[in-house]
């Protein structure tokens, strides 16, 4: 059947045509038999390509190019040199950076894959579920299990998994902007509509992708998997526009001067080295070959500049991290949100279940002049009793799935004393109504947030309300709030059951109520939320409550946790109409001192994290509602609920707390921060190591054409198949070790890092710059003097190159190891527990190990021009490492700064 009719059939054609039951379903075994002959309700995985993933090629693109023109160059040499060991020694070079490429390109795509399978898995433990009626059961399947005929339940908050032809709703709202584009919801119906309808005005069909934003409703599935209208467009729907985290624009900004600098570099050393080849050496110069060597000698230097490793190191590290925050209740939905959340300079959190236990229990009722116990109460005022039957069995009855912990709260005190109800309308409740209300024998029973309810009020218990007895209520509202309670208020009216037509507008029935009292209600803070907002006071994150509670309740709830001192309630805590009286200019000036922002719906959540953005502050925000979600998108990291989360704020955020609570989200918070301060340890270190690899290279070559310009093409202090080794395996080893380290006790105590800081700071580089030139300068002398006469000599044989190349390698490796020891913590070696990352030791011990082999094994020699070091060799080079190791450590500032907070 087509797609252009299910609209404009009648329910009983519907039903016909589906061979389902509108009150039953279908049977299970039919059920069973339609999902293995038409498959399941899942549309193909889409093929994005990671955000991370353009990174990593954005960051290789030059490195590849620069090993492709290495490796070409290598080669013409090999077949451009005559001579014969030579000719086979460049050619080893050709083969060793052609395995680099391949190995490299190999290694990045399986880290890619690898990571991007981890996020999507961690993704589907976010269940995606439907109330299908079945054999006349109602029970939660896996929405991939839907078939078509299928009798579904529809439910607020719920994200529509297949296209549903509507045939009950109550109030249904529906959100069909993933289809429509148009973001207003639309008001479903159920009667059939003619054919030409355009797939916009089809109102009484529900799409797959759409959001439930208000109401219920019942119908049946038409179509599933890519027959559905999103399936169709499905190419369309899934490109997802791709946005920059702070860290892809730092390591872009950082890559892109880096290559500058590498660049002007490697030109200055070909133009320098013509020149004194041309200007000195002229006569003897065979000018392809002093080209050829140069440009070698070039691309070695560039080579040797690049940290080859960074991309791969940094993927695994967050993906390490996204994993390990798996496992304590996190589900980060995309890599680089770790980096964002340990940059986190403002939590802005719902109070109720986030900061509570959401485990809500009914403690008192209260009248204007009476305060009860919740039996006595209801004895005392069988209305009230009346109201709290009426307004909750519709929740229980039909939807036994998720309860709302109020009305949990009301069936625990009461279930026994309840009778059954019919119904005729359910207007479930949203943040923005504060309300809820049903319709029962022509009556209507609402509870809700009290003020809302006397605000629509016009009778107290029977008598008219006058603005003494308002005032006076509000009072009494005002007294329990500050006590901590939450408060609800409950209400009646009759209705005129002409008015009750099928597109009833609800604000027009919930008015001109009576309202006939309180309930107070206890919902306990977590108990580990204390420590949790001890951690962010000590790590300067400002926390600000966002609720739709009552001004006071929040304020004292707020005391109660500390997020606010002795300051009065006015002077910390704002409502919705304050906000709502105030332009934006108004509201920021107030924005530092307010901890609460009470009796606010979600628009409001939007304004404020788009004004704290502007303040250059980094806003993880929480929000569970339907209407959170533009907040949630907004906000730089959007945390939603696991347990009382809708799908679409799920669907919106970029963290989901699996447990709903506070001091989980903190945990995040200081994992992110242990992997940036890490992702700066490697950082810092491999730029150390290379900028020593370059230095080396560059001063051995401005030390020759100094002592003997003769020798200038001959004695390179490293060759590439060298450079890569160094960079490929020893640098990578001990980065990737250093990404792990565990975090430091005084993560939590500093202030939050800015987020505009660049990767590495001045500081960092001018110490960086100081340890590779110490290095290099080291080695140039050693061998001004290990040579001897270098100065005198006309040529150098085969072996005299290996042992400088040998010496200097292992002078790399050994310093190299010392550096990255050093950058395991910002205090000194001495100061620290060198075992608590025992990969670190397994990398050192890996990296010697190869060390030795390279120097010790014969074949391996041939591979890399490398010759056996000498005992005295050994002690001069570990010599050297320790004085700039000392340097180094001696560098890091007094003991209680740290590298973090280093600019
Ligand atoms: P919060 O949960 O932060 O208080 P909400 O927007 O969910 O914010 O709720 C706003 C107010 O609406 C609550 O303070 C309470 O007075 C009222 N309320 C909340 N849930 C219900 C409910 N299920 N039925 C009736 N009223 C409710
Ligand atoms: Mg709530």
């Amino acid at each position: 059947m087509g797609s252009d009719v299910w609209h404009s059939l009648t329910i009983s054609e519907l039903q016909e045509e589906y061979e389902t039951d509108i009150i039953n379903g279908l049977t299970e075994e039919e059920a069973k038999i339609r999902l293995s002959a038409n498959g399941r309700n899942a549309l193909p995985p889409p093929a994005k390509k990671s955000k991370l993933g353009i990174l990593v090629n954005q960051f290789n693109d030059l490195l590849i190019y620069i090993l492709i023109f290495a490796a070409i160059a290598t080669l013409t040499l090999s077949l451009v040199k005559a001579n014969g060991i030579y000719s086979i020694e460049y050619f080893f070079d050709t083969i060793v950076i052609v395995a680099v490429l391949v190995i490299n390109a190999g290694i990045g795509f399986y880290q890619e894959w690898k990571a991007e399978i981890a996020v999507n898995s961690l993704q589907t433990m976010i269940s995606d579920n439907t109330v299908v009626v079945r054999s006349g059961q109602s029970r939660l399947v896996d929405s991939e299990e839907l078939v078509v005929g299928d009798l579904v339940e529809i439910r607020t908050g719920e994200k529509i998994s297949a296209d549903i032809r509507v045939i009950e709703v109550e109030n249904l709202r529906v959100n069909e902007s993933a289809l429509t584009g148009e973001s207003e919801p639309i008001t479903v119906t159920t009667s059939p509509l003619t054919k030409s309808t355009p797939l916009a005005d089809r109102t009484n069909m529900v799409h797959m992708g759409s959001f439930v934003e208000m109401g219920r409703g019942k119908g049946i599935v038409v179509a599933i998997a890519d027959e559905t209208e999103v399936g169709k467009i499905y190419e369309m729907v899934s490109s997802i526009a791709s946005f920059k985290t702070p860290l892809q624009r730092k390591l872009e900004e950082f890559s892109s001067n880096l290559a500058k600098v590498i660049l002007g570099l490697a030109i200055f050393l070909v133009v320098f080295g013509l020149a004194i080849e041309f200007g000195l050496n002229s006569g003897q110069v065979d000018p392809l070959e002093a080209v050829l060597d140069l440009v070698i000698i070039g691309v070695s230097l560039a080579v040797a500049a690049i940290p080859e490793g960074l991309p791969i190191i940094l993927t695994f590290t967050l993906a390490i991290s996204v994993q390990k925050l798996a496992e304590r209740n996190s589900i980060i939905r995309n890599l680089q949100a770790v980096e964002t959340l340990g940059g986190t300079t403002t939590i802005a959190t719902d109070k109720t279940g986030t900061l509570t236990l959401n485990q809500l229990k009914l403690v008192g009722i209260h009248t204007l002049d009476q305060t009860l116990k919740p039996e006595e109460g209801v004895s005392e005022f069988p209305d009230m009793l009346e109201v709290l039957q009426n307004v909750t069995l519709p929740i229980v009855d039909s939807d036994p799935l998720i309860l709302d912990p109020l009305d949990r709260a009301i069936l625990q005190e009461f279930k026994e004393r309840f009778n059954m109800v019919e119904y005729s309308h359910h207007f479930s409740f949203d943040s923005e109504r504060k309300m809820m209300s049903v319709i029962v024998d022509g009556e209507l029973f609402a509870k809700g947030a009290p003020d809302v309810l006397i605000g629509k009020s016009i009778e107290y218990r029977g008598e008219s309300l006058t603005d003494t007895v308002r005032e006076s209520l509000q009072s009494r509202l005002e007294e329990l709030a500050s006590q901590g309670f939450r408060v609800i208020g409950v209400a009646k009216r009759r209705v005129d059951s002409s008015k009750l037509s099928d597109d009833i507008e609800v604000l027009d029935l919930e008015q001109q109520l009576d309202f006939l009292g309180f309930l107070a209600f206890i919902d306990p803070p977590r108990p580990e939320v204390f420590h949790a907002l001890e951690q962010c006071r000590t790590a300067g994150i400002n926390v600000v409550m966002i609720t739709g509670d009552h001004p006071s309740t929040a304020y004292t709830i707020a005391k109660q946790l500390a997020i606010v001192g002795d300051q009065p309630r006015d002077q910390v805590t704002l409502t919705g109409t304050d906000i709502d009286q105030m332009d934006d200019e108004e509201l920021q000036e107030l924005i530092p001192q307010v901890k609460v922002y009470a009796r606010v719906t979600p628009a409001h959540k939007l304004r404020l994290v788009t004004l704290l953005k502007d303040r250059g502050e980094i806003v993880a925000m929480t929000g569970d509602g339907v209407n959170d979600s533009p907040a949630l998108v907004m906000a730089d990291i959007g945390v939603s609920m696991g347990i009382a989360g809708t799908d679409a704020a799920k669907e919106s955020s970029d963290m989901i707390l699996l447990d709903d609570n506070f001091a989980t989200l903190v945990d995040a918070v200081e994992e992110g921060r242990r992997v940036n301060v890490n992702i700066r340890k490697f950082t810092n270190y491999l730029l150390a190591s290379n900028i020593s690899e370059v230095l080396i290279i560059l001063f051995g070559f401005v030390a020759l054409a100094i002592v003997n310009p003769s020798l200038l093409r001959e004695l390179i202090p490293l060759s590439e198949t060298q450079i890569l080794y160094l960079n490929l395996v020893t640098d990578s080893f001990l980065a990737l070790a250093l990404g792990l380290e565990v975090r430091e006790r005084s993560i939590m105590q500093e202030p939050p890092r800015n987020p505009d800081s660049p990767i590495v700071g001045r500081t960092d580089l001018i110490r960086i710059v100081l340890v590779g030139a110490g290095i290099a300068l080291l080695n140039v002398i050693v061998f001004l003097v290990l040579l001897g006469p270098v100065a005198s000599w006309s040529s150098l044989g085969h072996s005299d190159v290996a042992f400088v190349q040998s010496y200097t390698l292992t002078l790399l490796v050994i310093s190299e190891v010392f550096i990255a020891v050093s950058y395991r913590s910002s205090k000194r070696v001495w100061n620290i527990d060198l075992f608590d990352n025992p990969l670190f030791i397994i990398s050192l011990v890996l990296v010697l190990l190869g060390q030795l082999a390279i120097l010790y094994i014969p074949i391996l020699n041939l591979l890399f021009d490398t010759r056996p070091l000498g005992l005295i060799h050994w002690v001069q080079i570990i010599a050297i490492s320790l004085i700039v190791f000392f340097g180094l450590e001696l560098s890091k500032r007094a003991p209680e700064s740290t590298l973090s907070t280093s600019k």
